[in-house]
């Protein structure tokens, strides 16, 4: 069994991001620029955009947060939006999801410029992702992708079940494991809450990438030997014995699954800074564009 160190590879890619920054700035050329739109004052949400312009900081970009109001209009969100549609120092943004109730995700989602939509979530880019176009993929499936491909994941051939059809990253995993590329060339099958013989389907995957949102829902029992696996899942559970006052924990049971396992992604400390990676990746092209 061979761990999938998400955090040790995402280290590796910051480091030659910075080292492409230190030459941009060498040149004196355009540092490249992050923004993110945080609505509210959600933990999760707040600590997660404070890692984005962390790992700005690190890698020597330049980073803005426009902290917004819950109870802010979806008509004032919408222009911060194109205002930073039009601003030419920004290369790229996020905002950051879940937003409240009133305002609808789908609209703001179009309304950030594809050229600008480093998360990867716009339907130019999600369409340009299907059909293997060059655009900005899903920061998740895309540090996904890039943790298989620094292991050497052989994907050609293999059956790859992806648990969870979410637009941020079930859904577009599908469609990247099944493209005619490596890592991809899979014969894939995409799993939801309807499917039925989970279990058994689970049990012929030679790649199992889970995005669910229940934790250590996938054990020993549903999976064969030999198999990678890529565990999405992060919840926070209630723990007292931490500072925090909880854990993260993934959607695979870890300890007894992966004994079973050729690779498998470790939570924390596998998907989550890949995806982080993967931002700073996608506002490295966005900036070169
Ligand atoms: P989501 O929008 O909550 O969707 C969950 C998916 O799981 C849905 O498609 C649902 O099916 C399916 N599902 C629920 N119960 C199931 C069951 N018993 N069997 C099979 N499928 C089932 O998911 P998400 O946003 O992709 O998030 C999934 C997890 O990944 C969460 O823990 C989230 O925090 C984590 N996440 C981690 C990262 C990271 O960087 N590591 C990034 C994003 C998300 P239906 O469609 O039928 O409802």
């Amino acid at each position: 069994m061979q761990i999938l160190d998400g955090k040790k590879t995402s280290e590796e890619i910051k480091l030659e991001i910075k080292a492409e920054v230190d030459e941009i700035r060498r040149k004196g050329g355009k540092i490249p620029h992050l923004a993110a739109i945080l609505v509210g004052s959600n933990g999760a949400s707040m600590t997660y955009v404070n890692s984005k312009i962390k790992d700005c900081e690190e890698v020597g970009f330049k980073s803005s947060l426009i902290k917004l109001s819950d109870t802010v209009s979806e008509k004032e969100l919408l222009r911060k939006i194109r205002e930073l549609n039009a601003d030419e120092d920004v290369d790229g943004f996020i905002v950051q999801l879940p937003l409240p109730q009133h305002i609808e995700e789908k609209k703001v989602i179009k309304t950030i410029k594809p050229e600008k939509d480093v998360d990867g979530f716009h339907p130019e880019n999600v369409g340009k992702m299907a059909l293997n176009l060059p655009g900005f993929l899903p920061a998740t499936p895309y540090g996904i992708i890039q943790l298989l491909q620094r292991y050497n994941v052989d994907t050609t051939g293999k059956h790859c079940v992806v648990v969870g059809r979410s637009h941020i990253v079930g859904l577009p995993m599908s469609i990247l494991m099944g493209r005619n590329a490596y890592p991809g060339n899979c014969t894939v099958t995409l799993t939801h809450s309807r499917t039925v013989n989970f279990k058994e389907i689970c049990r012929s995957a030679d790649i199992l990438i889970v995005a669910l949102g229940k934790p250590n829902h996938i054990t020993a029992d549903m999976v064969k030997d030999g198999v990678v696996i890529v565990d999405v899942g992060i919840t926070r559970v209630p723990d007292t014995s931490k500072k925090a006052g909880y854990r993260i924990v993934g959607d695979v049971k870890f300890d007894e699954v992966a004994p079973k396992c050729l690779f498998i992604t470790p939570v924390p400390g596998g998907v989550g800074p890949m995806t982080r990676a993967s931002l700073l990746k996608n506002t490295l092209l966005a900036s070169k564009r």
